[in-house]
């Protein structure tokens, strides 16, 4: 999930803005195909140094050149973390892809969503049928050799309810649970209200509690980013400050370096620009100050870089939560010490920076 070393930026490469899901909580797919609907592989030759590098969309795996786009990462990037966020509907085209993918990069993950069991994901999804279509990309990513396969949640109103049963299917299938809250963004063009901590708390602690007992230590860092979720929901705060545009940001189809895809805030195009010149504009040097202070996410593709600037720290939130855990002490409703709020709980529309244009 998140890789412990490497001093690379991660980076989120929106690769279309075009989608075949229906979700409730996202309307990217009632975007219309336009000229700037797809990323040109092109753009990516200066994007690097990578620790991370997660591919999502849209669909990314409908990209007509996803593995060109793969290939010209690599070209800079060869040990580069590669991450597909994908809904898993076109089974054969995305095993064929991502086999071709495999064959000149191991370091890939592919992580499907999966927002309940049966019909729920289908509601959630939009899709008769996702469910069974999930599944079985799944099991094919699994049998071309695909190691590193995952679930991805997201927590919405609609199916906080069914997170223990998708987190059960994903241990029966060997596979880790990623989470992320549904949350207002620009780049996905939906506002979506907070979640109660209330609600998703008695459905996510079990998950967090079974993390920390584990005796893998990517488990221990799945715990970390899972209390962040919980605290995120009861404080609108993230437990680590944001490093958008210093250490993570986001790249879009049409090529525009941006903070992330709730602010997408622009720092420049990698088709007037190399990213190195983009990223130590005076307006990107600008940006990321304001950014510092901003809390209104709490994600993996924005939180890695953060955690393992904060390794020990949160290796010592690990160790000492691992204790209360298996000691039957350990609640989520407890902040931490080791991460305490940064300020008072602020105004939930004062917590964005405010948009500004780069020259
Ligand atoms: S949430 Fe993902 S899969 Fe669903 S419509 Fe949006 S981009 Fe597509
Ligand atoms: S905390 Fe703010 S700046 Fe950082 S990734 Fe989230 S929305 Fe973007």
């Amino acid at each position: 999930m998140i890789p412990l070393f490497g001093r690379g930026y991660d980076v989120l490469v929106n690769v279309t803005n075009i989608c075949d899901a229906r979700c409730v909580m996202c309307n990217i797919w009632k975007n219309q195909e336009g000229p700037t609907s797809w990323l040109r592989p092109e753009m990516m030759r200066s994007v690097g140094p990578l620790t991370t590098v997660s591919f999502a969309g849209g669909e990314p795996f409908l990209h007509k050149e996803i593995v060109e786009i793969v290939r010209a990462v690599h070209g800079r990037n060869p040990r580069a973390k590669v991450v597909f966020s994908s809904n898993g509907f076109r089974t054969e085209p995305i095993v064929e892809k991502a086999g071709r993918i495999l064959a000149f990069h191991k370091n890939v993950q592919v992580t499907i969503s999966l927002d309940g069991v049966g019909e729920v994901h289908d509601r959630i999804r939009g899709i008769p049928g996702a469910w069974n279509k999930v599944n079985r990309t799944f099991d094919r990513l699994g049998e071309i050799g695909l190691k590193q396969r995952n679930f991805a949640f997201t927590i919405t109103r609609d199916n906080h309810t069914a997170l223990p049963a998708v987190y059960a299917h994903a241990r029966s299938k060997g596979a880790g649970l990623s989470l992320a809250v549904a949350q207002s963004s620009k780049f996905l063009n939906v506002e979506i209200p907070p979640l109660e901590f209330e609600a998703v708390r008695p459905h996510l602690e079990p998950i967090i509690l079974a993390h920390l007992k584990s005796r893998n230590p990517m488990d221990w860092m799945r715990a970390f980013f899972q209390f962040g979720v919980l605290r995120y929901l009861a404080t609108r705060q993230r437990p680590i400050g944001c490093d958008a545009l210093e250490h993570q940001f986001m790249i879009d189809q049409a090529g525009e370096v941006l903070c992330c895809h709730p602010l997408l805030l622009r720092a420049g195009n990698l088709g007037e620009a190399d990213l190195p010149k983009i990223l130590s504009c005076p307006a990107a040097n600008e940006l990321k100050k304001d950014l510092r202070a901003c809390h209104a996410c709490w994600e993996v593709c924005t939180a890695r870089s953060a955690i393992r600037a904060n390794l020990f720290r949160v290796g010592l939130w690990a160790a000492g939560n691992k204790i209360l855990a298996h000691l039957g002490l350990w609640s989520g409703k407890k902040g931490s010490r080791l991460f305490p709020l940064t300020r008072e709980r602020p105004p939930l529309n004062s917590q964005r920076p405010t948009p500004r244009e780069s020259p």
